[in-house]
């Protein structure tokens, strides 16, 4: 195979949804198809305890969960799959958003029974900024949800995206027969062996065959459906699916592995190959014309292995090939290194990885060098790929260090655990308290075990609670009187001012009463 043709068939994507909506169940069946793993109940999951304990921080033990996004690979079909995992509940942090930096496509999980729920819109909009094509896969369609056209129609108005249904259920719950398939023009059976489970649709898009099922007001409200789909429903578009502005959707049953291998074939046909990254100077480098190896690091993950206090660096190849033994460049720094120890990510294990291409993600051993958002390129030319978004964080938290003697290993732990975009750093405006803003709360809890862990520090922390973050584009006008407890101001690590609002309310009233103050967000 040719470095090219390498590149093309990866497939790098995202699975994003709220908790419980069935991420991990979906992951399972890929990985299963995969061959990546044998038995269900090997990915790790808050429920399924199976997960390798020692390579992971104590934290994860004590509660459970994976702190952090992790890689899985497998082949299908002639594509190499890299699916990136976005965590949910309380590990959701900023890494959960920047995994979507490192995406071509996302796959987007929804409940049938719940529909859109919060999560899965905080995640979808960071899709959508970023215009990466949206795959939907409704799930538990072998319980009773809501009516198929009521949940197209939620997706549709509460995401502001068009859905083109690829399929569509024939009843539901215990009355669920299967889905019609419009796009492979068939009927696939639900609870029936493979060799039986496809029935063909004739000319006029009906069973050709005689089947019990055909009698039945399930399939007759389906086929009123499909057809009010045909006549009144969007029109199937590529182009659009690639521009992320159609979604495509699925309905199955991940528990039950039904719809889930139908999802992954048509999947793999239209999810895009990898995408070229823009520099910071508005270059486009594209994976396979620009033959250099290039990357940047997305995540930085701390103490995998506690006995080593290893970090490693995520890095997402933009283009070229990886090779272990290749001279490396940090373009942040300009310093030039051999990479001898990287690794890959196989559902639970690390393995060591000689060879990856653009659109894979490897991990390289971080000793302090890397920071989020940095640049690697293998070539001659050193370039920096565009800044990772910051996004505006909702949780916030007073830190001081205990001992006051700590005062110093107190702000060098702050200053490397921000850097590496494990948390946001504020201060207030005189007294230059330090304040910790998050988007998930256990960014505050990994923060904590860090300092205590890495530099020896126990801090105290004290919540200020949920706020509204604002920034100001005129901040010449802004006067320290316009701080209150309401409305609160402080100095980012950038000394630039920013509101910190008690609610929505607050904000409302701040904003009539000081009409000239510009406020914005970050995302
Ligand atoms: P996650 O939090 O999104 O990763 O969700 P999980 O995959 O852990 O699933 C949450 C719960 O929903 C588990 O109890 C699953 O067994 C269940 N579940 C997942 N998929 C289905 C499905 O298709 N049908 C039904 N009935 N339950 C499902």
């Amino acid at each position: 195979m040719t470095l090219e043709q390498d590149i093309l068939a990866r497939r790098t994507f995202a699975i994003i949804s709220h908790p419980d909506a069935g991420k991990t169940t979906i992951t399972e069946k890929l990985l299963l198809f995969g061959g990546a793993i044998r038995d269900a109940g090997t990915v790790k999951g808050k429920k399924s305890g199976k997960f390798a304990t020692s390579d992971w921080m104590e934290i994860e033990k004590q509660r459970g969960i994976s702190v952090t996004s992790s890689v899985m690979q497998f082949d299908y079909n002639g594509h190499r799959v890299n699916i990136l995992d976005t965590p949910g509940h309380q590990d959701f942090s900023e890494d959960t958003y920047r995994t979507l930096m490192a995406v071509d496509s996302a796959v987007m999980v929804v409940d049938a029974a719940k529909g859109i729920e919060a999560q899965t819109l905080k995640l979808f909009k960071v899709c959508k900024m970023r215009g990466i094509p949206i795959f939907t896969f409704i799930n538990k369609l072998d319980r009773q949800g809501k009516e198929p056209l009521e949940l197209i129609e939620e997706l549709e108005e509460v995401l502001g995206i068009n859905a083109y249904p690829m399929n569509w259920p024939i009843g539901m719950g215990k009355e669920f027969l299967g889905i019609y398939d419009r796009y492979n023009k068939r009927v696939e059976q639900f609870r029936t062996e493979e060799a039986e489970r496809f029935l063909p649709l004739d000319e006029e898009g009906g069973l050709a065959v005689d089947h019990p099922m055909k009698v039945t007001s399930y399939y007759s409200q389906a086929m009123d459906d499909i057809l009010l789909l045909n006549e009144a429903g969007n029109e199937y578009s590529e182009e659009k699916i690639r521009r992320g502005e159609l979604t495509p959707v699925f309905f199955g049953s991940a528990l039950t592995n039904f719809g889930v291998q139908t999802f992954l074939e048509t999947y793999l046909q239209f999810a895009p190959t990898p995408q070229p990254r823009i520099t910071e100077d508005e270059q486009f480098i594209d994976p396979v014309e620009y033959n250099e190896f290039s990357g940047f690091i997305f995540k930085i993950q701390a103490n995998m292995n506690p006995a080593h206090r290893d970090r490693i660096a995520f890095v997402r190849i933009v283009s070229g090939k990886f090779e272990r033994g290749m001279n490396m460049t940090l373009a942040r720094t300009g310093k030039s290194f051999k990479v001898t120890q990287s690794t890959q990510f196989l559902a639970d294990d690390r393995e060591i990885v000689d060879e990856a291409v653009a659109g894979d993600i490897i991990g390289l051993y971080d000793t302090g060098t890397y920071q989020i958002g940095d640049t690697v390129v293998g070539g001659k030319k050193a370039f920096q790929f565009e800044k990772l978004p910051q996004f505006t964080p909702e949780l916030f938290m007073r830190v001081s260090a205990k001992n006051v003697m700590k005062a110093k290993q107190f702000h060098k732990g702050i200053l490397q655990l921000v850097q590496e975009g494990a948390i946001q750093y504020y201060k207030t405006l005189h007294t230059e308290e330090v304040l910790l803003g998050a988007v998930g709360q256990l960014q505050f809890e990994v923060f904590e075990h860090r300092m205590k862990n890495e530099y020896n520090v126990e801090v105290k922390m004290e919540p200020v609670g949920n706020k509204i973050a604002r920034w100001i584009e005129n901040e010449d006008d802004v006067k320290e009187s316009m701080s209150s407890a309401r409305s609160m101001l402080v100095k980012d690590r950038f000394d630039n001012l920013v509101f910190l609002f008690e609610n929505e309310f607050a904000m409302r009233w701040f904003s009539e009463k000081n009409e000239n103050i510009k406020l914005y967000s970050l995302l």
